[in-house]
């Protein structure tokens, strides 16, 4: 996966698109209820955040089950992330385990401050390989990251088996399960290894409203773990003061706002299941995905297939692994599946 720098947000955005199917985002949202929120919120916005900080991390609190202390809030879980991969790069000749592919994100930065990126194949079916995983483990092992569902595969992984995963694991490293995709999954309680942490294993939960939400822009995500793991993480960021006050209201309306999520989700899964039958017609295959993305293979180079699609006006991310050239296409609204198709079946 290639690194995104400051300089590729800038110059490698397109001047117009008409289909933005590169970032995982989610273009039914925000709701308008958490946009009247935001734009309520200007009038007081000479105030600093906390007391809605607060009051987002009790709700939140209160919906999971924990305490405060278990919580940890920034502007997106991105920030979270950065600040577990210079936390478990502390000690010298660290490594982290982590599928591969799989978001790079903190694997990554942990790499700028000296610790060893442990990759794990994937399984023939595109799963993160728990078995594998947990076999990599050793001494020097500082972090175990689980990207559930896995981004940029699409797949999750059996639940029962991550949870007992967990439960032996954690006793030896601390396990980070990012759950960004979560919120897509039929169950997301179920599917969800918070459960863990209120067990008092040491497991990191990082979620974020920028996917099923619709809050990419708004910046706003947190962890949960145990407190004294949340006390060692918040020295390395400035928490919720990052999180702007329009962003924290609009998210205190949007929390389980389940009418909106379920709306959100099946729109999502139409314009999914239109993907699929494109593919399909077009003799492409596919990895099911229970996420908000699907990645397929490609039939070409994929910095070629990308930078035709891009001279039509629509933007997609390429892969490689498993000897194989990927497509990875975010689901967008009806229009924009429609453009990918048009475009694709110009080049396909
Ligand atoms: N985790 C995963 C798996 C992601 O795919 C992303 C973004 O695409 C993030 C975390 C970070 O998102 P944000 O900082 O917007 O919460």
């Amino acid at each position: 996966e290639k690194k995104i720098t400051e300089e590729s947000i800038i110059l490698g955005a397109p001047a117009e698109l008409k289909a933005r199917l590169s970032s995982n985002e989610n273009p039914f949202g925000p709701s308008e209820k958490a946009k009247k929120a935001a734009m309520d919120a200007l009038n007081t916005s000479y105030q600093y955040p906390m007391k809605y900080t607060r009051e987002l991390a009790q709700k939140i609190a209160d919906y999971e089950g924990v305490k405060l202390e278990n919580i940890l809030m920034d502007a997106g879980s991105g920030p979270l992330l950065l600040a577990a991969a210079m936390y478990y790069s502390k000690k010298s000749g660290s490594n982290i385990v982590s599928g591969d592919p799989t978001y790079a994100s903190l694997p990554r930065d942990a790499e700028d401050f000296n610790t060893t990126w442990n990759k794990v194949p994937l399984t023939a079916d595109y799963k993160l390989d728990l078995d594998a995983m947990e076999k990599r483990v050793d001494a020097s092992t500082s972090l175990m990251y689980i990207c559930n569902p896995n981004n940029p595969t699409g797949t999750v992984v059996d639940s029962a088996k991550l949870r007992a995963f967990c439960g032996r694991v954690s006793q030896k490293v601390p396990v980070f399960i990012d759950e960004a995709y979560i919120d897509y999954l039929p169950d997301p309680q179920a599917a969800s290894m918070m459960d863990c942490v209120k067990k008092g294993q040491n497991v990191i939960i990082a979620r974020t409203f920028s996917k099923l939400y619709g809050f990419a822009g708004l910046r706003v995500g947190y962890i949960i773990a145990q407190p004294d793991v949340i006390k060692e993480l918040s020295k390395y960021g400035a928490g919720g003061m990052s999180i702007s006050a329009p962003s924290v209201q609009a998210a205190l309306v949007a929390y389980q706002d389940k009418a909106f999520l379920q709306d959100a989700l099946k729109k999502t899964l139409a314009s999914k299941n239109f993907l699929y039958d494109v593919l399909k017609k077009e003799g492409y295959e596919y990895i099911p995905s229970s996420s908000n993305f699907v990645m397929f293979p490609l039939k070409m180079e994929g910095d070629k297939f990308v930078a035709e699609l891009m001279k039509r006006g629509v933007s997609v991310r390429n892969w490689k692994f498993s000897n194989q050239e990927w497509c990875r296409i975010s689901i967008g609204r009806m229009d924009e599946m429609q453009a990918f198709a048009d475009a694709f079946r110009q080049i396909s």
